[in-house]
């Protein structure tokens, strides 16, 4: 490829209606360079006729002038012509890109066409019509080559690589050129390419806010057509954003991602994630807002907070909401100096929902409460379930604690009002513990402790009930946990002591057997009888060990008193309803009297009368089981609860205990005599043997003997004694009993 000198002038046409505008680029390109013809036609001139054949590497349009807008069609419609540059007043980005868009080759200020600036437009304009001639020159060659050589392939490459060159030359001239218009322009496109085709939504913002461009995933994103977002302000789109930082910040670029809320075409709000980065181009500065959708996002991660902190049956907070409202509660109340009510609650009788009905009538009765909850209770009150029928209730900023009794009240009356839930008409009740911070405790965990003592007390009361934590309360309970605490020492410092009363056969006037009572010997209250900590020690979880305890001393007791040549004994223990919930229960006991060499028969186990109402199906198979052994059975206390005739048909037990409040009865009413009679009538039907205790009278143990009672315990014949005791007193009973019979009157008793 050649570029000789000899080579014609570059020739540049400028239209335009101002002469002094032709004068003065005409200097200015004269003063770089002389081999350039400069032409210059109003635009009535080139449109007529022939005018436009006048050959030109470069035109220059005044593109101010109203003419213009026909002449400039004309020619870039034109394929064989060479680039067509704007020549305008102050031309905004906008317009300036517009023209590009059209296919414009450059934009050119009218400011920048000075003399003392001769190296500005003017060289660009040489640069850009040097590349046209060059292009036009390689084409010929290229054709000229072709036609050569049409079938060399190395003369192929040979002519792309001098294209590629060509393309570099073009560049080069083009970064000739330093016009900053210019060079803004150019970046302005590139940025054009890339943002077009990305999925976020970009808005380049001018500095006083309007946009300036924005690609199609904003028009989308906003429901806005191009049209109308250009030139629109950013604060429409992005209420409330501030791009413009002071002019430190504007040096180099800077780029900083952040939460917002965009505003849709409707009015809609969404959340974006938005990056800002500052962009300079000459002396204008631009904000690219690249903003992406992350309402997904957002939905996904409330919907990730939801399970994190509510309760999916009921929708209700969680414990772990719960506990972060109390707590926020509980600051707040630090600062303004109100009061917090924190209420624990649970339902009563929801177990047998749940047994006579099913979990799934269950789960529906716990989302029926909620919803009377979150009906009764404020919007700022938290309402929370805590696990099974358990639920928490958080009352923040009330102003005194009066409001909080007559709440309750409400609650527990719409909780108690039968409730219909899968065609079943379904009634519990609600017991409800309150404390109140500050008064009651000063934190989290002790105010928690002290509603739940409260509750506590309230459920004790056996009825829908709410009690308001209060000192005296807590005090017992401090004690009844000072006395678990003594329980589990009193095992291992060997503090119980086994006694046992005897049981007489009336008629036969002899001693049949004895019943096993345990007794503690507490370090500093004395010794205590089985009703002053039995219940604790239940609670204490200590009622296993103290039973397997009561069992090796009887049966070492039974030992020992046939070592000595004792008489055999039926020995009765009490038993527990948590022992006999315990599944290693019946192994224990036979591994125990295998090891002792004791028979079975010679045991008797009471359970209490209330043990008897729940669980039947288990507790018949325990039972069953016991009674497997070969060990007896008796319904202890009975009379005083409500255990069904029904139930204890059930049951493989041979005696039942008629229990002492009986007896104390029958001399204050004929009626009470009567249904002590009722009682044995019942009971000698159902073909249980009956014990009678509690026998403190000759009368009593008259009346009992008169309706075919005959064997007896109680404080009439004997206290219960310590085990070493037994024997004497026993040989003294029976000595008695010679001596009254030598008397002819069987006369019995102490
Ligand atoms: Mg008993």
């Amino acid at each position: 490829m050649t570029r000789s000198g000899s080579r014609p002038p570059l020739r540049i046409l400028l239209l335009s209606t101002s002469s002094k505008v032709a004068g003065r680029l005409s200097r200015a390109l004269g003063q770089i360079s002389d081999d350039v013809v400069f032409d210059s036609l109003a635009f009535e001139q080139w449109s007529a006729g022939d005018q436009r054949n006048v050959p030109a590497d470069l035109v220059l349009v005044d593109v101010e002038s109203s003419a213009a807008k026909p002449a400039v069609e004309k020619l870039l419609a034109d394929p064989e012509r060479g680039p067509v540059v704007a020549l305008a007043r102050e031309p905004s980005d906008n317009k300036a890109r517009e023209w590009l868009d059209a296919g414009m080759a450059a934009v050119i200020d009218h400011a920048s066409l000075d003399d003392s600036n001769p190296g500005g437009p003017a060289a660009l304009l040489i640069a850009l019509a040097r590349a046209e001639r060059q292009r036009k020159d390689d084409a010929a060659e290229f054709q000229r080559s072709l036609a050569d050589s049409y079938d060399s392939r190395e003369r192929l490459e040979s002519q792309s690589a001098e294209m590629i060159a060509m393309a570099e030359d073009l560049e080069r001239a083009y970064r000739l050129a330093d016009d900053s218009s210019r060079q803004a322009v150019e970046t302005a496109r590139r940025l054009e390419g890339v943002i077009n085709t990305v999925a976020d939504s970009v808005l380049i913002v001018r500095a006083d806010g309007r946009i300036e461009q924005a690609n199609p995933a904003a028009e989308q994103a906003f429901g806005l057509k191009r049209e109308i977002l250009l030139g629109g302000p950013i604060d429409a789109l992005l209420p409330g954003i501030q791009l413009r930082r002071d002019e430190a910040d504007d040096r180099g670029s800077r780029r900083s991602v952040f939460e917002w809320q965009a505003r849709k075409h409707d009015g809609a709000l969404f959340p974006i994630e938005l990056s800002v980065g500052s962009l300079r181009l000459g002396d204008d500065h631009f904000e690219i807002c690249v903003a992406r959708d992350i309402a997904d996002r957002k939905r996904a991660e409330a919907r990730v907070r939801e399970l994190a902190l509510s309760d999916p049956l009921t929708k209700l907070s969680n414990r772990n909401a719960f506990r972060a409202r109390l707590e926020d509660a509980i600051e707040r109340s630090r600062r303004n100096g109100k009061t917090v009510a924190l209420v624990l609650m649970d339902l009563n009788k929801f177990k047998a929902v749940n047994d006579n009905f099913g979990h799934p009538t269950g789960d529906a009765l716990l989302v029926e409460v909620a919803k009377h909850l979150k009906r009764i209770m404020r919007k700022s009150d938290t309402v929370a379930r805590l696990g099974g029928d358990e639920f928490a209730l958080v009352l923040p900023e009330i102003d005194g604690v009066e409001g909080v009794p007559p709440l309750l009240g409400r609650i527990i009356d719409a909780i108690c009002e039968p409730m219909v839930i899968d065609g079943s008409l379904i009634k519990v009740g609600a017991s409800m513990g309150v404390a109140f911070f500050p008064a009651d405790d000063e934190d989290v965990e002790g105010l928690i402790r002290k509603a739940d003592l409260a509750l506590y007390q309230a459920k004790a009361t056996g009825e829908s009930a709410f009690r308001v934590y209060d000192r005296q309360l807590h005090r017992q309970m401090r004690q009844r946990k000072t006395l678990e605490d003594d329980l589990r020492l009193a095992l291992a410092r060997d503090e119980f002591e086994l006694h046992v009363q005897p049981q007489i056969d009336v008629q036969a006037t002899r001693v049949i057997g004895v019943e096993a009572l345990i007794r503690w010997r507490h370090p500093t209250l004395g010794l205590r009888k089985p009703n002053e900590f039995i219940a604790a020690a239940e609670n204490a979880g200590l009622i296993g060990p103290i039973g397997q305890w009561v069992l090796g001393q009887v049966v070492n007791t039974m030992n020992l008193w046939d070592r000595t040549g004792e008489a055999p004994l039926r020995m009765a223990l009490n038993m527990s309803v948590r022992q006999l919930g315990d599944p290693g229960l019946v192994d224990a006991i036979r591994d125990c009297l295998t090891k002792a060499r004791i028979s079975a028969s010679r045991l008797e186990f009471e359970i209490t009368e209330t043990a008897v109402d729940r669980h039947i199906d288990p507790l018949v198979e325990r039972l069953t089981a016991l009674r497997g052994l070969g060990v007896g059975l008796t319904i202890d206390d009975f009379g005083t609860g409500y255990a069904s005739l029904a139930y204890l048909r059930r049951f493989p037990i041979q005696r039942l205990k008629i229990d002492q409040s009986i007896v104390r009865n029958i001399s204050k009413s004929e009626a009470d005599a009567d249904f002590a009679c009722a009682i044995v009538d019942l009971a000698k039907s159902l073909r249980f043997g009956v014990v009678v205790e509690g026998i403190e009278t000759q009368n009593e143990a008259d009346f009992f003997n008169r309706i075919g009672c005959v064997e007896m315990q109680g404080y009439f014949f004997a206290e219960p004694m310590p085990i070493a005791d037994f024997p004497k007193w026993r040989r003294s009973f029976e000595a008695r009993r010679v001596q009254s019979m030598g008397r002819g009157r069987a006369r019995i008793g102490r």
